[in-house]
């Protein structure tokens, strides 16, 4: 409850790297800005890291769009949001040999929103960035985004960009972020990866322009 009431806050006092202050009073910014309900480590459950996650004082500049390439579930449950994060855990630490989770949020094809490596959400309520293992070569200065499903024909569900948009609007508002030029997509990085896929690729145009509307940009 604190922690939420103190991500309310953040977001009607955030500003835009323009320097345009969201909305007009505080109380009208929060209801433009909602943040998402993102289920904490806690209450999936997750892992310990191995060793201890890296916090960096800096903000990151950019946010990166990626699909689970797992399949395009029609269970749109908590339970398999719950599933999907130990899934993804279990695949970075026992497979990839990682510490943690790589990336530091999760939305399942319900549009549930999951914490993924360990101190995302106290350091995204802090302006300051968990190094995750999400972009190669880019983790210190890259937020990632892992998206249920594999879109390289088929569309995500409602649920799930829905909660894309409002992430993103939460995000670009904790870090100050404009989102025409923030969002972008793990192959804008990794040329030989078709992550997000060709169809949630071809959206992050759309992505942008209605964070930038939630935002009142
Ligand atoms: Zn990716």
């Amino acid at each position: 409850m604190i922690s939420l009431s103190r991500r309310r806050l953040l977001a009607g006092t955030g500003t835009l790297a323009g320097g345009l202050l969201l909305g007009g009073t505080p109380g009208r910014a929060s209801a433009a800005v909602t943040p998402p309900r993102v289920y904490t480590r806690a209450e999936w459950s997750a892992r310990p890291p191995s060793s201890p996650v890296t916090v960096l004082d800096s903000k990151p500049d950019h946010i990166v769009v990626h699909h689970t390439a797992s399949g395009n579930t029609t269970d749109y449950s908590l339970a398999q949001a719950g599933r999907l994060s130990h899934w993804i855990q279990d695949l970075h630490m026992d497979t990839n040999g990682w510490s943690d989770s790589g990336q530091q949020l999760t939305i399942s094809r319900g549009g549930y929103v999951m914490e993924g490596r360990d101190r995302s959400l106290e350091t995204v309520d802090a302006g300051k960035l968990v190094v995750g293992a999400q972009t190669a070569n880019q983790n210190s200065h890259t937020i990632g985004i892992e998206n249920e499903g594999i879109y390289v024909s088929q569309d995500t569900t409602t649920m799930l960009f829905d909660s894309l948009v409002q992430t993103c609007a939460w995000l670009c508002v904790a870090y100050s972020l404009d989102p025409r030029q923030a969002i972008v997509g793990h192959r804008d990085y990794v040329t030989t990866t078709q992550c997000p896929g060709d169809v949630l690729y071809a959206r992050l145009p759309e992505l942008r322009t209605r964070v930038a509307a939630v935002l009142g940009a």
